[in-house]
């Protein structure tokens, strides 16, 4: 993508912002490890040791995967399973209730859905952010500084002794019972019990595979496997390199409120009480809950809240559960806390100014708010009980679900956002077709920066511009030419004798071409002039055709400016100093027009340009006409599926520029020896520029004036033209 998101066109030095981050969960190290490789200065405060993740598993499904893929974390590396399969038993039963294979759906996700040990997910994400490797500076980690106070405004920190840090930007990652969050504008929020917990443990594969009540549940390991019952489920799925099997056994939370001390995340089950709550459940699934180390055995209630009326404030962002709390039943809340971070690091590309926070704040608000809270939906809408859901007249519909799930890359998604936001606030950028891809790299937004860049500066220097322009003035028939003029054009003479140039431009060194060059040849007309809708009059030369013979300036050229440019091979040959030059004008090797110069010698410098010095009143007759102000010519863009009509058509004008300051004059030579041979060709030899040239090989001949080269290092971008009226 151009880079059009830094700030190269200020004067203000790019620096690392400083992020502070509360919270070293999923949320909190993705966003650091986001934000690190984009070249920031991050830190990461944290209540708990970080002594170890609970014993669980999480769900990487493709949407998050993708972005930690593209960080440089590999779930498969991390003892991740690919999950290749789904199976629904009845609970009651033990039966088959239908399989899918899902590798054959994995086809749809450029990403795999790994199933990975949320340790091992922990350890490496906190290894990848903090660590010496990798992109950008490593962020610090802080453990055991619980956060007590958040400034959103001041972008300040305190913490439990009293002491405070600032920064550019703090990021609230602080879970489910944020603190953080309390400082956005009713953001106040307390989660409540959604009804449900859930029992969570591990058991080694060989545990289940050697017994053979459970030997055929883990036949086919890499498939998340589900027993579904009315108001009760449990969801079995492989991780560490299938050597492990990770239980979630969700259940009605008054069933098991006795366990519920207050803990969180490290609260312990009863083995007991989780038999009882499975008792109706086929044997070969209280097989497998028999098997529990009621030691390690987790309940944890599962939390819902209301929804945030905004994840951001000032100079503060709520990532993950603290923004948007996830019950289990879709796999998704880790996910989403790493979507999160990865956007907030989209809209922060390194060179962002402290002043623009607030700014890309909005931008990931826009991004994150409305994808988050409708997976939370559909992630409620999962978990109900299948009674109420009835009752509700409601479906589930998983493959719609999963579609929106997991067809998404936040990184993808957040920095066109970016990209729109940037390119809609500076009116200087310019597009063409194809838009898509963004603004368009051309004369006049050179390699597709910022013309006045320090890049752009550079490269300038280094490869001078050059050009080099012949133009043959002669004389010819004013109603012939008259012919030509859209409405609102005139002579500005009322003498049949009409004065027009033949003027080819070499240019060289062209940095928006990567230092290449191309040639253009065209017909200028003397005298004319413009008749404004307010009478006043504009005068200058008119430009019925430009043929060059490059693609890209004829796109730009005619897209951008208006101007009626056509391909040809323009053959130059003469060089400074040459007695005799040569320009060629032919398509496909059938020439139609030959231009010859000879004898020119060194004159002074002419300031009005090579298409026309200026007239001089040379004796007894009518007043030199005005000076010529610039070039006019007309754009015309067909409407498309309506042949003759116009989509828009108006006249334009490009005024001369100004001479630049400190340039090296042009040099000019001239000569009185010149001709002009212009041929009229038929469909076949010239199917596309037949017409044109035809009516170039009819212009009447009443002789040739002067010839001149001039040479120069100033080339004109033309981004004065404009329309007129
Ligand atoms: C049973 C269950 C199963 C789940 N399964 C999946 C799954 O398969 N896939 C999936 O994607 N998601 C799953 N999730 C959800 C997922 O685990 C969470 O959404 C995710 O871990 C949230 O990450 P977080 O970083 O936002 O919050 P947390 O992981 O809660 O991290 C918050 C961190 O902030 C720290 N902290 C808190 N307060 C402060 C403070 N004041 N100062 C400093 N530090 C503080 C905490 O110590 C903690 O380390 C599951 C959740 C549950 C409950």
């Amino acid at each position: 993508m151009t880079d059009i998101t830094t700030n190269g066109t200020s004067s203000e030095p790019a620096r690392p912002l400083r992020i502070l981050v509360v919270g070293a969960g999923i949320g909190g190290l993705t966003t650091a490890l986001a934000l690190r490789q984009q070249g920031h200065d991050v830190q990461i405060f944290e209540s708990s040791k970080l002594a170890q993740e609970t014993g669980a598993a999480i769900h990487l499904a493709s949407n998050a995967n993708g972005l930690l893929r593209r960080m440089g974390l590999d779930a498969g590396k991390i003892g991740g399973v690919e999950c290749v399969g789904v199976t629904e038993y009845i609970p009651q039963t033990g039966a088959v209730k239908y399989q899918i294979d899902t590798s054959q759906m994995s086809k749809m996700w450029q990403h795999p859905w790994h199933l990975v040990h949320r340790a091992h997910l922990h350890t490496a994400l906190k290894d990848m952010a903090t660590g010496p490797e990798g992109k950008g500076e490593a962020a610090k980690l802080h453990v055991a500084s619980r956060v007590q106070g958040v400034d959103a405004a001041g972008a300040t920190l305190t913490f439990e002794d009293g002491t405070n840090v600032s920064g550019d930007l703090l990021v609230g990652a602080d879970g489910v019972h944020s603190l953080a969050r309390s400082s956005i504008p009713g953001g106040d929020k307390k989660p409540f019990d959604s009804g449900k917990s859930a029992f969570r443990f591990l058991l080694p594969t060989e545990s289940l595979s050697s017994d053979p009540q459970t030997a055929e549940l883990v036949a086919k390991i890499g498939a998340l496997v589900m027993w579904i019952a009315e108001d009760r489920r449990l969801i079995m799925y492989p991780c560490v390199n299938k050597t492990m099997m990770n239980f979630v056994a969700i259940h009605p939370s008054k069933e098991s409120e006795a366990d519920i001390t207050g803990a969180g995340w490290q609260e312990t089950g009863s083995k007991a009480r989780m038999l009882h709550i499975y008792k109706d459940f086929a044997p070969s699934v209280l097989a497998i809950l028999e098997k529990a180390d009621e030691s390690k055995l987790k309940v944890w209630q599962l939390l819902d809240m209301e929804q945030m009326p905004s994840f951001i404030h000032e100079k503060l962002a709520v990532v993950g559960d603290a923004a948007h709390p996830f019950l289990p039943h879709q796999g998704q809340g880790g996910g989403q806390a790493i979507e999160d971070g990865v956007a907030l690091a989209a809209v922060l590309p390194f060179g962002t100014k402290s002043s623009e926070i607030k700014d890309r704040l909005q931008i990931f608000e826009e991004c994150r708010y409305e994808r988050a809270h409708r997976i939370q939906g559909y992630t409620r809408t999962a978990g109900m009980d299948t009674a109420d859901l009835a009752a509700k007249g409601m479906k589930l519909d998983m493959m719609e679900y999963m579609g929106y799930n997991f067809g998404h890359d936040a990184w993808d998604y957040t920095t066109k956002a970016l990209r729109m936001h940037l390119e809609a606030r500076d009116k200087t950028l310019r597009f063409r077709n194809p838009i898509e891809f963004g603004a368009s790299p051309g004369p006049r937004q050179p390699l597709g920066m910022h013309p006045t860049s320090v890049e752009i500066q550079a490269l300038r220097k280094a490869t001078p511009e050059k050009s080099r322009t012949y133009s043959i003035r002669f004389r010819t028939s004013r109603t012939y030419l008259q012919n030509l003029l859209p409405a609102g054009f005139a002579f500005t003479s009322p003498a049949t004798v009409a004065s027009a140039s033949i003027s080819c431009t070499t240019l060289d060194g062209m940095t928006w071409l990567g230092g290449g060059g191309y040639s253009m040849l065209g017909l200028y007309i003397h005298g004319i002039n413009y008749t404004k809708r307010n009478g006043s009059k504009v005068f200058g030369t008119y430009l019925p055709v430009l043929f060059e013979n490059a693609a890209d300036p004829i796109i730009t050229g005619r897209d951008e400016l208006g101007m009626p440019k056509l391909f040809a091979d323009i053959n130059v040959k003469g060089n400074d100093g040459d007695e005799r030059s040569e320009i060629s004008l032919s398509w496909r090797g059938t020439t139609f027009g030959t231009f010859t110069v000879s004898g020119l010698t060194p004159e002074e410098p002419v300031p009005n340009g090579v298409n026309g010095s200026q007239p001089v009143q040379r004796g007894p007759g009518p007043p030199p006409p005005p000076p010529e102000a610039g070039t006019f010519y007309y754009r015309y863009i067909p409407s498309v599926g309506e042949p003759g009509k116009a989509d828009v058509e108006y006249p334009v004008f490009i005024p001369k520029p100004e001479a630049a300051e400190g340039t090296e004059a042009p040099k000019s030579f001239a000569s009185k020896m010149a001709t002009i041979s212009l041929q009229g060709k038929n469909w076949q030899t010239l199917p596309t520029l037949h017409h044109v040239a035809d009516w170039l090989a009819g212009m009447p001949m009443y002789g040739v004036g002067e010839a001149k080269l001039v040479t120069s290092t100033v080339v004109s971008d033309s981004s004065g033209a404009r329309r007129l009226d």
